[in-house]
């Protein structure tokens, strides 16, 4: 994973002052409310909401505009396009549902 820092919060974008935050790319209120974000998870599988989780506690998965997120592989040696609906990942790209769509729904519910 990428060890990318953030200065600013992803989702309000106030400053990040914890070492914690800026690896996250969230602060403490705005993490909660991503991981309490109401989001149906019933169509993913228990490994993907965690993945799901991960990426977002990673900071691997960042606002581009409106919906579309920028997602880091798992290696980080790639990035896609995330939408809530679809995503550019070799999963996402056959018409499977990736864990990236998740993390996508969570933050944009949160
Ligand atoms: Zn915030
Ligand atoms: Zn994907």
């Amino acid at each position: 994973m990428q060890n990318t820092t953030h200065a600013n919060c992803l989702r309000c974008g106030r400053t990040l002052r914890t070492a914690k935050s800026q690896a996250a790319g969230y602060g403490a209120k705005c993490a909660a409310k991503v991981r309490n974000a109401p989001v149906d998870t019933t169509d993913y599988k228990t490994h993907q909401i965690t993945s799901a989780r991960e990426l977002i506690e990673d900071g691997a998965i960042i606002p581009l505009r409106s919906v579309i997120f920028i997602t880091v592989s798992t290696d980080g040696t790639e990035t896609y396009k995330t939408a809530p609906t679809g995503c550019t990942c070799p999963a996402g790209t056959k018409g499977s549902r990736c864990y990236h769509t998740l993390a996508a729904q969570m933050l944009l519910a949160a």
